[in-house]
């Protein structure tokens, strides 16, 4: 399932929105002629595999909340062929086995084609690029693959001597990274802190693969929106338009980690909650904002912070783990109070890949219904929690989207 909690969108929504093309195989019977690629690495005969495929970037495993350990990591699809092709399934798999397997309307949430227009399905126009999110999990690190595989099973309009109507593809073979997600204690303290739009369903911040400086890039990738709930469970009480309706705007907002300061924007005004501002240029999607290098490749971003707030912060200045870095605000492409907190590869905060991170402690108190939250970031609403969560307390690990934790200290 798609997550649709798009309370405080993603600093960037995907330019990739929009679909595939009104080219449609659906009325063709697929042949029964298989034929299977070879992989890359394979001395197999050569076959021609008209849709090709990479990684935006090799996954990093991360342990999420429910226990899981997560590769999360996008593949990009090019048709290089001048027919459509309709991927009628995907299968993710490792060290022999299937991690992920993903056919016709399974697999619409998980793929886009770039280029706009309506969402038909996952076909690719002839010439068209699309992305498909990968949300791969294994029991513990120790079941974590050294590699991972891909399989398209394609489905074209006609065959032809060359390519079959029906072709089974092995694509991109991709090593996992095997650095560790980051450590860190939370950017934030105390209860009922809403995680929304986090890893690993298509949520705004994964579907945010852009095209930065010549290249896509997913530096939302495991973005986490922050928005504290009231005891009812209520993201604002009141006039939505009124910052002072949202009773954590003002929350401290500390040093994960740490870390020299390596980039502070702290002058840019309070946007009007219960819409996003437009005209925004792209260095002022983060709002005023804090990038720390932790480490190791590592920096972490804050954004959206209160005007002002980081006012005693400067470029080069050495943090603490838990030093307050600023106070949680409504600046930059932002609809409501919130935090939005990253780790990327590199010092700018869209000029980068997402990295993944577990935090030291906090406890997970619920996970609650995507539309729960819709409906209280535009009505008020209560959030309501979604049955089934095994709820408690987590050390060394991610929340996931729609969870809400209590984190130490507050
Ligand atoms: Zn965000």
């Amino acid at each position: 399932m798609m997550a649709r909690s798009r309370f405080a969108v993603a600093l960037l929504v995907a330019v990739v929105v929009g679909a595939a093309t009104s080219c449609s195989a659906s009325d063709t019977q697929p042949s029964e002629a298989t034929s299977t690629a070879a992989p890359a690495t394979s001395a197999g005969p050569a076959v021609l595999t008209p849709v090709v495929a990479d990684v935006v970037a090799a996954p990093i495993p991360v342990t999420g909340s429910d226990g899981l350990v997560h590769l999360a990591y996008e593949l990009r699809l090019t048709n290089t062929g001048s027919q459509p092709a309709t991927i009628a399934s995907f299968q993710v798999t490792g060290d022999g086995r299937t991690l992920v397997d993903l056919s016709g309307d399974a697999l619409t949430p998980w793929f886009q084609a770039l280029g706009g227009g309506p969402k038909t399905g996952p076909v690719l126009a002839p010439g068209q690029e699309g992305l498909v999110w990968i949300d791969a999990t294994v029991s513990s690190p120790h079941d974590v693959p050294g590699s991972l595989g891909h399989v398209l099973t394609v489905d074209f309009p006609q065959a032809t001597s060359l390519v079959p109507a029906r072709l089974t593809e092995n694509v991109a073979n991709t090593k996992v990274d095997n650095r560790e997600a980051v450590r860190i204690r939370s950017p934030l303290d105390g209860p009922r802190w809403l995680d929304g739009t986090g890893c690993c369903t298509v949520s705004a911040h994964r579907a945010a693969v852009l095209p930065i400086n010549g290249e896509m890039l997913a530096a939302e990738r495991f973005a986490i929106d922050f928005v504290q709930l009231d005891e009812q469970g209520r993201i604002y009480v009141g006039d939505k338009t009124q910052l002072s309706s949202y009773r954590y705007y003002g929350a401290p907002v500390r040093a994960v980690a740490d870390g020299t300061v390596i980039a502070v924007v702290g002058d840019l005004p309070e946007a009007v909650p219960g819409a996003n501002p437009e005209g925004l240029t792209l260095p002022e999607y983060g709002g005023n904002h804090v990038v720390q290098d932790i480490g190791n490749g590592r920096f972490a971003f804050y954004a959206h912070l209160q005007p002002g707030s980081v006012d005693d912060i400067s470029v080069g200045q050495d943090l603490r783990a838990g030093d307050q870095v600023g106070l949680l605000g409504n600046s930059g492409n932002t609809d409501a109070p919130h935090l939005h907190f990253h780790v990327m590869d590199g010092p700018d905060f869209l000029a980068a890949n997402g990295v993944p991170f577990e935090f030291d402690s906090f406890q997970l108190d619920a996970r609650v219904a995507g539309d729960s939250v819709d409906s209280a970031a535009t009505a008020g609403a209560p959030v309501v929690d979604e049955p089934g969560t095994q709820t408690g307390e987590r050390t060394g690990a991610m929340p996931l989207n729609l969870d809400v934790v209590t984190f130490p200290g507050g």
